[in-house]
């Protein structure tokens, strides 16, 4: 059986955040915690808490600290005392991924009100949290609904949303690493969630210039672009259609270096540019997009020597073993991995 889970409501325009309170009502919920960051807490955690009490829900807050499996222990046991119905997730990735999670542990409900346009776990059934063992996503639940307003999200730092782009666009190699491992090792292919995973990208990469100027069209195709991402994933049940090499460089990367300040999207981005090329794509005209949306081309961009872009490179194929991929079972040699670094401008 190939069990699909989507989204019930999907929001996205400007002022939208009061219909967080309508929403809840709708849905029945009674009582709800509110998760957010420390500053995200001042841009939208507040005002949706007040919407929420202003619609007759009973609210109680959370400010996500480090973001790992202790947040998520600490929520859990919140929902637990409190006998919340829902969890809101008011905030950027990490807020997100700690709220899905929890939420999911405490089998109750979660709605997405993302506060940045950086990674697409605003609406897949995925989480990346620390202190899980893992670098990679894990399976946590599909949010019931998703509240994305494009005021909020236009006023965030100008670097997600070019991080929010890396993350779509790695969806070219992702997919034909799907493909891939579909010819080379017989596993489960969809053509439905790879279609909808590709044309998002397609859609970032014509609509680069109005994303780069923060048009709230372009953000607007930024955001459905990353929903849609989402829902492929709930559509494959896995996040296979959004996550290849490219991402298997990026965890590589974080593996190598706990404390890294790049994004998500970022990291993804500059990994897009060479396994691209590995798989033949264009990857200069992907390149080019990157640049245009002012996301990293290079290891000196994301603040990283180019040694250890060289050795995540050779590590990447044992991220996640399981996943076959263009990196193969051998992954790259060191020669193969500098070579490829450097032919592609990202050393
Ligand atoms: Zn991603």
């Amino acid at each position: 059986m190939h069990r699909i889970e989507l989204p019930r409501l999907v929001l996205v325009g400007e002022d939208i955040l009061p219909a967080v309170g309508e929403c809840c009502s709708n849905f029945g919920f009674k009582k709800a915690l509110v998760v957010s960051g420390s500053k995200t807490y001042d841009v939208a955690g507040r005002s949706v808490a007040e919407f929420l009490m202003d619609s007759g829900v009973y609210v109680e807050r959370f400010i996500v600290g480090t973001g790992d499996v202790e947040d998520v222990n600490r929520i859990v046991e919140r929902v637990d005392k409190l006998g919340a119905e829902v969890v809101v997730g008011v905030g950027g990735g990490r807020v997100i991924d700690v709220a899905k999670l929890s939420s999911h542990r405490a089998h109750i409900p979660f709605i997405s009100v993302p506060t940045s346009a950086s990674h697409d776990g605003i609406a897949s059934p995925m989480a990346v949290v620390k202190g899980l063992g893992k670098p990679h996503s894990v399976k946590a639940q599909t949010p019931l609904a998703i509240i994305a307003d494009v005021q909020v999200i236009s006023g965030a730092p100008r670097r997600f949303l070019a991080s929010g782009c890396g993350d779509v666009i790695a969806k070219c190699v992702s997919v034909k690493d799907w493909r891939l491992a579909h010819k080379v090792k017989d596993e489960y292919y969809g053509e439905y969630a790879a279609s909808l995973a590709l044309m998002s990208a397609k859609l970032v990469m014509e609509n680069a210039e109005l994303i780069r100027d923060g048009i709230p069209e372009g953000i607007r195709t930024l955001l459905e672009a990353l929903i849609s991402c989402g829902v492929a994933m709930c559509i494959a049940g896995s996040s296979r259609p959004c996550s290849g090499s490219e991402h298997m460089f990026s965890h590589a990367l974080e593996l190598l270096d706990p404390g890294i300040k790049c994004l998500h999207g970022e990291r993804c981005g500059v990994g897009t540019i060479m396994m691209a090329y590995l798989h033949d794509l264009d990857w200069v005209d992907i390149r080019e997009k990157l640049r245009t949306v002012g996301a990293p081309t290079t290891a000196r961009e994301l603040g990283v020597p180019p040694e250890l872009v060289v050795k995540a490179l050779t590590i990447a194929h044992k991220i996640r073993p399981e996943r076959y991929t263009i990196l193969g079972e051998g992954g790259l040699t060191k020669g193969a991995a500098e070579r490829l670094a450097r032919v592609t401008g990202v050393i």
